[in-house]
């Protein structure tokens, strides 16, 4: 009954009432986003690599046109092939992986949908060993395992891909794919998601050589800012942190750290546009 009474009084709101009001509109507004980005992951699970891969036939011509095979690229596609024998089977199912090399003066490399990832020249004049630079495939395989390629592109492109894939829609595709090729460039990780892709790299690295030298190397070099204007940088934030993250995780998991090989001679040298 007082309860009853005091509804019925009806007094004007008191700040403490508008707060409440307020707080529960604000946990309504996170609940929404939180559904959201719950169903995104869910359309990211159900998107099979076939369908990412014939996005890829779209996008990564766009890239194929500016790479060149040359004996640099074959060496990438070798020391891929040497990263990917690592790879859990269930990575490995549908997917073929590529390395497209692109000699301009950029210091970046990226995951495309479609298995390619796109090495720039200026990305492999900082490497200085073959380890180095396995740690960064590592890296951009890791990125394809957990598929934040396709997150990169942003909610709107995945919901128009998947709707596309299951209407049958060739054409919904290919504009999606022509809205991607714009998306990529600009797509940024997650703090989180740069942070799982090294932890996938330094396994595959740890793999692959039986120890882990040169994992921090890159990450280690471009947090002193030594080379100077990365790009890297701009999709891959917070190096220091990631050195630090690694180092970590290098301890817990023990593991040891020998000898650098060095760069294969057809990644020396190069000349960039
Ligand atoms: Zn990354």
């Amino acid at each position: 009954m007082t309860n009853n009474t005091f509804s019925t009084r009806n007094p004007p709101p008191s700040n403490r009432q508008l707060l409440i009001l307020l707080g529960l509109f604000l946990g309504f507004i996170v609940g929404v986003f939180w559904l959201l980005n719950l169903a995104i992951n869910g359309i990211i699970g159900i998107i099979p690599p076939s369908v990412e891969q014939k996005l890829g036939a779209l996008v990564v011509p766009v890239y194929e046109k500016q790479a060149q095979d040359s004996p640099t690229q074959t060496t990438l596609n070798q020391l891929l092939d040497r990263l990917e024998k690592e790879l859990p089977s269930e990575q490995k199912q549908g997917r073929d992986y590529r390395v497209l090399y692109l000699p301009t003066s950029t210091v970046n490399a990226m995951a495309l949908p479609g298995d390619a990832i796109v090495i720039y020249g200026g990305l492999l004049k900082e490497m200085e060993s073959e380890n180095e630079l396995m740690m960064i495939l590592g890296h951009e395989l890791g990125h394809f395992a957990h598929r934040d390629h396709l997150r990169g592109l942003g909610r709107v492109l995945l919901v128009r891909i998947a709707l596309a894939y299951f209407i049958g829609d060739a054409g919904g595709l290919q504009s999606a794919a022509a809205s991607s090729i714009a998306a990529i460039g600009q797509s940024k990780f997650s703090q989180s998601q740069e942070l799982e892709a090294d932890e996938f790299g330094l396994t595959l690295l740890y793999n692959t050589y039986g120890h882990v030298a040169g994992a921090t190397d890159f990450f280690a070099q471009s947090s002193k800012g030594i080379a100077g204007n990365i790009d890297f940088l701009s999709t891959h934030p917070a190096s220091r942190k990631r050195v630090v993250e690694l180092e970590n995780l290098i301890k817990k998991r023990g593991y040891g750290v020998k000898e650098l090989s060095s760069l294969p001679e057809t990644l020396k040298g190069l000349e960039l546009k």
